[in-house]
């Protein structure tokens, strides 16, 4: 490492882009930076890379992405140890990282032929000849645009439900995990030697551009809502058609009847795993008025025991431990409460457990994305007023429900794509449910079966299969035939019910 090196931040030197350990400052791998030519020529071979994995058909698919499954689970220490080099992550949150990948990666592959495979549709009224044929075809080549944060399951996530649908990819992970995202795509080489199938393009985030913009069939983002926008506007040029996994400010709501010690063990962990560097992190927590104290004297003995260093790593992206503290004097000059931690507790590159109390709903650690350690606990009368104040956030990704009686009624009522009852983060760890969010923190989904469709357009079909008896799209029908089809229709549908 040279001196001029921060610790965590990318650095690109001779066209080389070096990573570094955020904690210790030590180079963690270095890959060949990317420019726009390259990344065209890597399209146009993943073109063509592309037919040829279309033609293994489902079980050829299928079978290779079920070895990669099974060499993610051989190599999980490896990967989850280049994980914690690249992003300080601890390494059990990289072997839990790698554990949901393989699940999505086992969903995808068993279940894309019986969700985009082709289907014979119902014969309807008007066309009574002909018989429908429904089938979900590939792009050809889709761009993964990735975070640094989870830097193995945010971009596995569409990349199996994209490889199981028949298309070829070109990645480009974050600049701070470059590594990781090279490691994907060398290890994926190894089970499918035969076609560049999946790449990896590197670079900051004029590579990420130069990829909306390579001629790819779709795009899948996951980052910041800021660049969301961007990446969409550069999408717009071509039509380009694009999912956004964007950020999050999601909220915890403990009703009455909630078992209190559950809910603030999965509070802590749902916002302090990964040094609250989730997207689905919880970040607010709103209890109602009769479990409120004992909640928060809960949370706060069970998150005082996390350690700096150990449980909680360090925050990857220097820049980002400005933001905390700003979020955290913020919230504490304008009346909020630190119970434990504080403004104090952010000390490079490490933030130390934090929870507030007291802290106004206009104040920036409500409003805003914080993505460290820290939560606040906001006292309702009811879970009225608690949903009312968790949705009033423009983002909409996840969120969570502690109670009994009304906890799923509860959940429906929450304006995010994925609620867990009775536990965090819950729902990123199961294959066949949709995970996406509404408003600000994006639209389209990965995982499951929606998010399998996402990566392939749908494309319908219709057969003659006998001569039309009352012909309705041709001027060759008669008057008698045309009431005929009236006739047809009152009886089928002409009765009010
Ligand atoms: P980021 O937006 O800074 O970067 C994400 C990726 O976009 C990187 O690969 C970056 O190089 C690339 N990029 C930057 N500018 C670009 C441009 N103009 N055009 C195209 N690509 C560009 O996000 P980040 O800091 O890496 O990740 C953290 C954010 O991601 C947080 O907001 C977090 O909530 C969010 N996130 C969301 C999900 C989800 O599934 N919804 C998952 C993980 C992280």
């Amino acid at each position: 490492m040279t001196a001029t090196h921060v610790p965590g931040l990318p650095v690109i030197e001779d066209g080389q882009l070096i990573s570094t350990n955020p904690a210790t400052g030590e180079e963690a791998g270095r890959v060949p930076v990317a420019d726009e030519k390259a990344v065209t020529a890597a399209v146009e071979q993943a073109r063509e890379a592309a037919v040829w994995w279309q033609s293994r058909g489902w079980e050829g698919r299928k079978v290779r992405l079920l070895r990669w499954r099974t060499l993610l689970v051989e190599r999980i220490e490896e990967l989850a140890e280049l994980a914690r080099s690249e992003s300080g992550k601890p390494i059990n949150d990289g072997i839990v990282e790698v554990t949901a990948a393989v699940e999505h990666l086992d969903w995808a592959a068993r279940n894309a032929r019986r969700v985009l495979g082709p289907r014979r549709m119902r014969t309807r009224l008007l066309l009574a000849e002909h018989v429908g044929h429904l089938e979900y075809q590939p792009y050809g080549v889709v761009g993964v645009i990735g975070p640094w944060n989870y830097p193995i399951v945010t971009p596995i996530g569409p990349i199996s439900g994209a490889l199981a649908a028949g298309n070829a990819i070109v990645f480009k992970p974050s600049e701070y995990t470059p590594v990781v995202g090279q490691w994907l795509a060398d290890s994926f080489a190894e089970i499918v030697p035969e076609q560049p199938v999946l790449r990896a393009v590197h670079g900051l985030g004029d590579v990420g551009g130069a990829l909306c913009r390579s001629g790819v069939g779709k795009v899948s983002f996951t980052g910041s809502t800021a660049t969301g926008k961007k990446v969409m506007a550069a999408c717009a040029e071509n039509l380009v058609p694009v999912v956004i996994e964007a950020g999050g400010k999601d909220a915890l709501i403990v009703d009455a009847d909630a078992d209190v010690p559950a809910a603030a063990e999965a509070a802590v962990w749902g916002a302090m795993t990964n040094a609250g560097q989730t997207c689905i992190g919880i970040e607010r927590v709103y209890a109602v008025e009769p479990v409120y104290d004992r909640f928060v004297q809960a949370v706060v003995e069970k998150a005082g025991k996390l350690r700096t260093g150990e449980e909680i790593g360090p925050i990857t992206m220097p820049r980002q431990l400005e933001i905390i503290r700003d979020h955290i004097e913020d919230a504490l000059a304008r009346g909020g409460r630190a119970v434990l931690g504080g403004a104090e507790a952010v000390r490079a590159p490490y933030v130390a457990p934090t929870v507030l109390v007291d802290v106004p709903d206009d104040s920036s650690e409500i409003r805003e994305e914080t993505f460290g350690p820290t939560l606040t606990i906001t006292r309702v009368r009811d879970a009225e007023e608690a949903i009312r104040k968790a949705n009033d956030t423009p983002y909409g990704l996840g969120g969570s429900v502690f109670g009994k009686r009304d906890a799923v009624r509860i959940a429906r009522r929450l304006r995010a794509g994925m609620v867990a009852v009775n536990g965090t983060l819950t729902f990123v760890g199961m294959g066949n449910l949709p995970f996406g969010g509404v408003g600000e923190s994006g639209f389209g989904r990965i995982h499951g079966e929606d998010g399998l469709r996402e990566f392939a357009r749908p494309k319908a079909i219709t057969v003659r299969r006998a001569r039309s008896l009352l012909p309705a799209m041709t001027f060759e029908r008669t008057p008698a035939q045309v009431r005929q089809i009236v006739k047809a229709l009152r009886l089928l549908y002409g009765r009010r019910r």
